[in-house]
């Protein structure tokens, strides 16, 4: 099993005709580099987690997800780097085969139980897992949460991220948004590209993880860019990952990291950025959920 390589993170230049006519600096922080299935950001939010169930002396770390969850994989993969068990807690029914993504989690040694749509609503936990409860440390569906937005704030080490004027990045349960927003500086807008539909408690939900000064920095979330939901894409979304691989070599992933590079363009075409910005953009990993997709749709 590869540890976590966090020596492999870069920053990279994004080059294209049109931000260079704009004289924007576009670059973009490549997270998705530190483990071929622990996804960037995931990482980050679980290290904090992972650090107590340790403390408290827990022997198994479980938590919430769908079947295309890249927090599942990744809360099995950091479990066994850590030689805990891991479970997760899947919505839904069991499937007669199994997602590619939790295929994957059950060969790094994660226990799954499917619980029906009511019951994981409702976080009902199944009687196995009660019985065992006082060994096992429960992590939030997506690893939401003050510890993992603290641990996302620690994305702000591996980079000097001062000097940017703008930070950009793909938001589910905005637990990593939260954290960027903790380290920011008070010349910098932190902008969140939602990749849910009309997920409007989502800012409320940002502000319960920060204090009340650091609720005051300058962040925004934009919801124009769902594609019409979680894990919902077409054509045009497609198109623009294929494209824009095509001119950089960059892999995305259709359900957060192409929505945000599309979002990104498209403001650019809508002008709203002055020359000399400079934008970093943070790829937070989730290339393994293109694996339900099928196999000619993307050129990498
Ligand atoms: C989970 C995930 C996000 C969203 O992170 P949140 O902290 O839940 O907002 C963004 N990008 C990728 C690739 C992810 O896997």
């Amino acid at each position: 099993m590869n540890t976590i390589d966090l020596q492999a993170i870069t920053i990279d230049k994004i080059k294209v005709p049109f931000s260079e006519k704009l004289k924007i600096n576009l670059s973009i922080l490549r997270l998705d580099k530190i483990h071929p299935i622990i996804s960037g950001n995931k990482w980050f939010k679980l290290k904090y987690y992972i650090k107590e169930a340790l403390t408290q002396h827990k022997k198994t770390i479980a938590s919430f997800g769908g079947a295309f969850s890249n927090h599942i994989i990744a809360t099995a993969a950091a479990a066994k780097l850590y030689n805990l068990k891991s479970i997760g807690i899947i919505r839904g029914e069991e499937p007669k085969k199994l997602s590619h993504t939790l295929q994957e989690a059950v060969s790094l040694g994660m226990k799954l139980y499917f619980i029906s749509r009511i019951n994981y609503s409702n976080k009902t936990l199944p009687n196995e897992i009660i019985e065992v409860i006082d060994e096992i440390y429960l992590i939030n569906e997506g690893g939401y949460g003050l510890a993992g937005a603290v641990g996302a704030s620690s994305i702000s080490e591996i980079s000097s991220f001062e000097k940017y004027s703008h930070i950009y990045c793909a938001v589910g349960t905005g637990t990593m948004l939260a954290g960027i927003i903790k380290s920011s500086s008070p010349h910098q807008k932190i902008i969140g590209i939602s990749v849910l539909k009309n997920n409007l408690s989502i800012e409320s939900e940002i502000n319960q993880l920060l204090t009340d000064e650091e609720k005051t920095k300058d962040f925004q979330i934009i919801h124009d860019y769902s594609f019409g939901g979680y894990a919902k894409k077409n054509d045009e979304l497609i198109e623009f990952m294929n494209e824009f691989y095509r001119q950089t070599k960059i892999p995305t992933d259709f359900v957060y990291t192409g929505k945000l590079l599309f979002a990104i363009f498209d403001l650019l075409k809508k002008n709203i950025f002055k020359s000399d910005d400079d934008i970093l953009i943070i790829h937070s990993g989730g290339l393994q959920g293109n694996s339900s997709l099928a196999k000619d749709l993307l050129i990498f």
